[in-house]
C-alpha cells in the first residue's frame, strides 16, 4: 500500500519517490534566505539551482514582473511580438561578443539546447547538405533532461547513460586539458566530420556532471578546432551565463565567438521560466530565404512569455546598475580562502573555485542525505551530489550569510566524513 501523506501527488526531480524524505516546505525567501513553514530560516547556497543572483524578491525585478502583469501576462508570440521581447532580443544582442545577434526566446534551458541542434542540423539541411545528424559533446558534459539535451550529456557516468538505446548517437570526445587531447579531438572531428552538425560545449565548467572546471585555452582550443574543421560551436552557458564565473558570460574569458549560445537560470534573475537561444548573423542567414521550408520550424507555446521578458530586463538593469562582476569576483576570493582548509581533510579529494563556484569533491561519495540534513541543521541549504558538495550563492550575499556558509560547510564535512 501507498502511504498517504503531504504531497504524494507531486511526483518530484530526481527523487525516488518510496525512499526519500519528504521534501522541506518553503513559504517565503528573502535576500539568500529560503524561509520554511516550520518558520526556520535557511542560507541557500545554491541560489535556487543556480538562478537567483540578485538575491530573492529583489523589488526591482518584482515591480517589473507586477507592471507587466497588470498590461499583458501572455499573448502568443507567433504572428505578434511585444516591446518587452524586442527590448530583451536588443539587449542580449548588445552585451554577447560578437555578432551573435540573433535571439530565439523559449521556456527552459533544455528547451533552448534543443533549439541549438536543431538550428545546427537545420542549417546544414538549408544549405544543401545532408547526413550531418550527430553532435560531438564532452565527457563530463550536462546539457539537459530532454531527449536532444540528453544525447549530448556524458554518455557513461551522466545521470542519462539509461536512456542510451532511446538517444541520438552522438561522438563523445575528453575535454582537450592537454596536447594528446586535443590530438584526439582534432581526429575524431576529421574522422567525423562528414556526420557531424556541430560541436556542443559548456564553457569553463561542467556543472551538473561533476563541477569540473577547465582554464580558458581549453575553451579556445575548442573553438579553433570546431572552426578548423568548418563545425559551428555551440556554447551552453545556462549555468555560466551572467556573472557566474567573474565575466557576464565565460566564453569571454577565452575570447572567442560561438556560432551559437544558450541561456537561462540567471537570464531572468531567477524569477521566471525563461531561456535563449542566440546565433550569429552566419547562422542566421542560413535560414533567411525565399523558401517556407528553410524557416527555424520550432515554436513553444509560451514563448518569450512577456512576464519572463520583463523580468529578464529588470534583471538586465541590475547588471547595469550594480556591481555584480565585481561582487562575483569577492566570492571567489572569500569561497578561495574559506573552502581551502577543506583540502587538508583525509575524505576530500579536490576544493575548486572558478568565480561564485566553489566545489569539494570527496574521495569517495558520502551519504549524501546524512550530509545535506547536516547542513539543514546548521541553517544550511545545498543540493550535494554524486562525490560533490558545492556553493554557487546570490552573488549579492551579504559578508555574514556567506560566512556562515563556509563555516556550516566546513564543520559538516569535517564531522560526517
Ligand atoms: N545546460 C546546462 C549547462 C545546465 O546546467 C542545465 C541545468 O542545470 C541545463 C542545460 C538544463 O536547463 P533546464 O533545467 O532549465 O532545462
Amino acid at each position: 500500500m501507498r502511504a498517504t501523506r503531504p504531497g504524494r501527488h507531486l511526483w518530484r526531480p530526481y527523487t525516488q519517490m518510496k525512499s526519500a524524505a519528504a521534501p522541506l516546505e518553503a513559504v517565503a525567501t528573502w535576500g539568500s534566505r529560503i524561509v520554511l513553514a516550520d518558520g526556520r530560516e535557511l542560507v541557500d547556497g545554491i541560489a535556487s539551482w543556480w538562478t537567483a543572483v540578485h538575491g530573492y524578491n529583489h523589488p526591482h525585478i518584482a515591480r517589473a514582473v507586477a507592471d507587466q502583469l497588470a498590461r499583458m501576462p501572455h499573448v502568443m508570440f507567433g504572428g505578434l511580438t511585444h516591446a518587452p521581447a524586442e527590448r530583451l532580443a536588443a539587449r542580449l544582442a548588445a552585451l554577447l561578443p560578437g555578432d551573435l545577434d540573433h535571439v530565439f526566446l523559449v521556456d527552459s534551458g533544455s528547451v533552448a539546447v534543443e533549439v541549438a541542434l536543431k538550428m545546427a542540423a537545420q542549417l546544414w539541411l538549408n544549405r544543401g547538405v545532408t547526413g550531418r545528424t550527430r553532435v560531438l559533446a564532452f565527457r563530463g558534459g550536462y546539457h539537459g533532461d530532454t531527449m536532444g539535451a540528453m544525447s549530448v550529456c556524458d554518455p557513461d557516468e551522466g545521470m542519462h547513460r539509461r536512456f542510451g538505446a532511446y538517444l541520438p548517437r552522438q561522438v563523445f570526445c575528453d575535454l582537450p586539458h592537454t596536447a594528446e587531447q586535443a590530438a584526439a579531438l582534432d581526429a575524431a572531428l576529421a574522422r567525423h566530420r562528414d556526420a557531424l552538425a556541430a560541436v556542443i560545449v559548456e564553457p569553463l565548467v561542467q556543472g551538473a556532471g561533476g563541477m569540473v572546471m577547465h582554464d580558458p585555452e581549453v575553451l579556445a582550443t575548442i573553438a579553433r578546432l570546431a572552426r578548423r574543421h568548418g563545425l559551428p560551436l555551440i556554447c551552453d552557458e545556462i549555468f555560466t551565463g551572467f556573472g557566474r564565473t567573474g565575466t557576464l558570460f565565460a566564453c569571454e574569458q577565452a575570447g572567442i565567438v560561438p556560432d551559437i549560445l544558450c541561456l537561462s537560470k540567471a537570464l531572468t534573475g531567477g524569477t521566471m521560466a525563461l531561456a535563449a537561444t542566440v546565433a550569429t548573423a552566419e547562422i542566421f542567414d542560413a535560414f533567411w530565404s525565399d523558401d517556407p521550408a528553410a524557416a527555424l520550424m520550432h515554436g513553444p507555446t509560451f514563448m518569450a512569455n512577456p512576464l519572463a521578458c520583463a523580468a529578464a530586463n529588470a534583471s538586465l538593469d541590475l547588471f547595469e546598475r550594480e556591481p555584480r562582476l565585481d561582487q562575483a569576483r569577492a566570492i571567489a576570493g572569500r569561497l578561495r580562502d574559506g573552502l581551502a582548509p577543506l583540502a587538508r581533510l583525509p575524505g576530500v579529494r579536490d576544493v575548486r573555485v572558478l568565480g561564485a563556484i566553489g566545489a569539494v569533491q570527496f574521495a569517495r561519495a558520502p551519504d549524501l542525505a546524512a550530509l545535506k540534513a547536516d547542513l539543514v541543521a546548521r541553517g544550511v541549504w545545498v543540493r550535494p551530489f554524486g562525490d560533490i558538495v558545492y556553493l554557487t550563492p546570490a552573488l549579492t550575499i551579504g559578508a555574514d550569510d556567506l560566512d556562515h556558509l563556509l563555516s556550516a560547510l566546513g564543520r559538516s564535512v569535517a564531522e560526517t566524513l
